[in-house]
């Protein structure tokens, strides 16, 4: 028997609108790319994201269609948010520290029809226009007054506005049309487009609520330093408008200083990002001998957040949500809002479980399967690849059967790549990191990309690239190589033979020479086993 309940489908603009109506005064406050601080409500949002929706409209924009952005976290990103997918478009943020070929190849990938720029990054799109589509239209996400001379024909975002209806219709389409694209890098080849619905981004943003709701304080302010074209900056756009909690967007200065002042004086309770970020913060703190007024709350995620860093926010007072999760999950699929008898155990013993990576959030189910696809039990102790499943994963990859078939198993899980052990409470511990990439600075590197390169080069035979933990970046990549004969080049020659590959921050930082590669049973190279002979490896810059 069916139940006798309305059925509405799930809207990403019902977020917005019921945001300027149920919490009008809470406020978006944006270090913007002019220089200033601007602030608006969610009040004032709405009817800017309605004359937004109404340019796009008037550009020709259709259901369906890609409409790209590459902008720091500001409130025009917002708007763009909101209107693109409030009127059944597609907002497809692109990562501005890409290198060139993977900007190249996603715009072509996605076919973007419209890009909206903010001015700092319109340098990088003239490098490469010639190789994006001939009838993309940009758009620099400024005023009159500060549009910069470009070669790209680019419209202007605030007279794009200028003269639009105040109200939209936002139209009703199936919960499940696409309302945004994140492209997340491979471990080889290119980038992968995980294709978000309305459904599944109003279910995560619900149900990141429910995780948050009762840890941050009601109405209070969030920072995400993690960044719009970051898996939608966590879901943060959409979890904070249903909160009531404002928004305080950084803009481009994401160096301690200019975050502890922005911290400061917006008074900001919880900042969201990867421990990168968090490093150059707690510097910050220390020169300063205190930490922002008013911040209680830190959510670290995107690389493993180190126990030290944990413990000296805990110190200070600010509670550690320790989060894991990926671009294909929305992203967040666990969290540490721990339980409270883990709040009431002992520092250390609290400290040590606030460094796993929590419990799964509702509506995400996890399970760890041995080399044979065997479940193993979640008891703390046995450990296996990790797998997920719930209606904020992904079923697939956008326009990319193959990759789509590879990351699902028989039962429709995803594989995520990473190795992990649950305990009895259902908390998290990941361990290690099965898939062929290095994490930097919350940024991804691909190992087999790398090693390509590098092998293509006459005088390398043979390498392996792996990571390197850094105190900074958290793993930096270095080349473990076999030299063709007994002229080794440079390591300047090597990035000079692979930059046109990679962006800068990419390159390896090191080149190891060794007589002979370590091969494991099947003749692969054994990382693992390199990884244990380079124990006691410094990089070049922390020597
Ligand atoms: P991304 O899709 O760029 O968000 O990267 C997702 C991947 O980052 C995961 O599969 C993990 O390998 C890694 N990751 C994210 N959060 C954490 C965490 N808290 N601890 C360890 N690794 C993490």
């Amino acid at each position: 028997m069916q139940g006798m309940m309305m059925q509405q489908p799930l809207r990403i603009s019902d977020i917005l609108t019921y945001a300027a109506e149920a919490n009008p005064n809470a406020e978006i406050v944006s270090v913007r790319t002019e220089g200033d601080i601007h602030r608006q409500t969610y009040a004032e949002t709405l009817p800017r994201v309605c004359r937004l929706a109404h340019a796009l409209r008037g550009m020709g924009v259709q259901l369906g269609d890609r409409i790209a952005t590459l902008a720091w976290n500001g409130y025009r990103h917002f708007e763009l948010y909101y209107a693109i997918s409030g009127q059944g478009a597609i907002c497809h943020t692109i990562n501005p520290r890409l290198s060139a070929e993977q900007l190249i190849y996603i715009v072509n990938h996605a076919q973007d029809k419209v890009l909206f720029v903010d001015v700092s990054f319109v340098p990088i799109l003239e490098a490469v226009q010639n190789d994006l589509p001939a009838d993309l239209t940009y758009v620099i996400m400024t005023d009159r007054a500060h549009m910069p001379e470009n070669s790209l024909n680019a419209l202007c975002y605030e007279t794009l506005l200028d003269g639009q209806p105040d109200h939209f219709d936002w139209p009703v389409f199936d919960e499940n049309t696409a309302s945004g694209l994140c492209y997340t890098s491979g471990t080889t080849g290119n980038p992968k487009g995980a294709l978000y619905t309305h459904r599944s981004t109003v279910l995560h943003a619900l149900i990141v609520g429910n995780v948050l709701g009762s840890a941050l304080p009601k109405e209070g302010k969030i920072l995400p330093v993690v960044p719009l074209f970051h898996v939608n900056a966590w879901g943060l756009p959409y979890t904070a408008p249903l909160l009531g909690m404002s928004l305080v967007m950084p803009g481009q200065h994401l160096d301690g200083a200019s975050l502890f002042r922005l911290m400061d004086d917006e008074q900001v309770d919880s900042a969201w990002g990867v421990p990168t970020v968090w490093q150059g913060l707690m510097a910050e703190i220390d020169k300063q001998g205190r930490k922002p007024a008013g911040f209680s709350d830190v959510v670290v995620g995107g690389s493993a957040a180190p126990r030290v860093m944990i413990e000296k926010f805990e110190q200070m007072g600010v509670a550690v949500g320790h989060a894991w999760g990926m671009t294909e999950m929305s992203p967040i699929g666990t969290h540490g809002n721990m339980p409270r008898w883990v709040e009431s155990l002992p520092f250390d013993q609290m400290i040590d479980k606030k460094s796993l990576q929590g419990r799964r959030v509702f509506g995400v189910d996890l399970k760890i399967v041995d080399e044979d696809g065997t479940a193993q039990p979640h008891d703390g102790t046995a450990i296996g690849e990790l797998y997920v499943r719930g209606n904020t994963v992904v079923s697939g990859y956008f326009n990319n059967p193959e990759a789509s078939a590879a990351a699902m198993d028989a039962d429709g899980w995803f594989g995520t790549g990473d190795i992990a052990s649950i305990d009895p409470h259902g908390i998290l511990s990941i361990q290690d990191r099965a898939k062929d990439l290095i994490k930097s600075g919350g940024e991804w590197i691909s190992s087999i990309d790398l090693e390509n390169a590098a092998t293509s080069h006459p005088g390398i035979a043979t390498c392996a690239a792996i990571a390197m933990a850094h105190p900074k970046w958290d793993e930096r990549p270095v080349l473990v190589a076999v030299a063709a004969d007994s002229a080794r080049p440079s390591l300047e020659d090597i990035h000079a033979h692979m930059s046109e590959h990679f962006a800068k921050w990419q390159l390896p930082d090191d080149v190891i020479w060794v007589p002979e590669l370590p091969l494991t049973a099947t003749g692969k190279i054994s990382k693992l086993t390199l990884r244990r002979q380079l124990t006691d490896y410094v990089l070049p810059d922390l020597r």
